[in-house]
């Protein structure tokens, strides 16, 4: 059974920095848009964030940007805004939602993370698929939904790294 306990924490993406992600081996990025990047129904994204993405892009760092959201405009104006490669609607946490992703570049497991702020999409995609989860805290919080959907994730939002052995699961 794979149990969606992230890998690693975060308040938000900008607290991962290349030397994290140097660390931890990881090369490519299936970043989340949707309370991860932005807030869900907004178009305005935080000038750190913004430089975040071009300063990590700028350094090598391959960045997809995977998310569920059904607008493919929506996704497709930040893809663009960053020149990232994108799939929307992409069915997270459904294993086939790495398909187009696995298509355009073909990233290997232990090289790749998911960044997103949903436990039950975006960690527990990471799990199915093998490769790592960082979390962070979601910018959603002006939902409706948004409490509700913490206590759900209330066991699983902590860190528990992959074990020594090279076990990610
Ligand atoms: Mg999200």
């Amino acid at each position: 059974m794979n149990i969606p306990f992230p890998h690693k924490t975060y308040p938000d993406v900008t607290h991962i920095t290349r030397q994290e992600l140097d660390a931890l081996g990881v090369r490519t990025l299936l970043l989340d848009l949707d309370g991860t990047l932005m807030r869900s129904g907004s178009t305005d994204m935080r000038a750190d964030i913004a430089e975040w993405i071009a300063e990590l892009t700028e350094a090598g760092m391959v960045i997809y940007l995977l998310s569920n959201n059904r607008s493919p405009e929506r996704v497709r104006a930040v893809a663009e805004r960053f020149g990232l490669p994108w799939t929307w609607h992409a069915g997270k946490p459904r294993r086939s939602a790495l398909d187009a992703v696995r298509r355009e570049l073909a990233p290997e497991a232990c090289c790749t993370a998911v960044v997103g702020d949903q436990i039950f999409t975006d960690m527990l995609l990471a799990r199915r698929c093998g490769v790592t989860g960082l979390l962070v805290e979601s910018m959603d919080d002006h939902r409706w939904y948004y409490r509700l959907r913490l206590l759900a994730e209330r066991p699983f939002r902590r860190a528990r790294p992959p074990k020594k052995d090279g076990g990610r699961k």
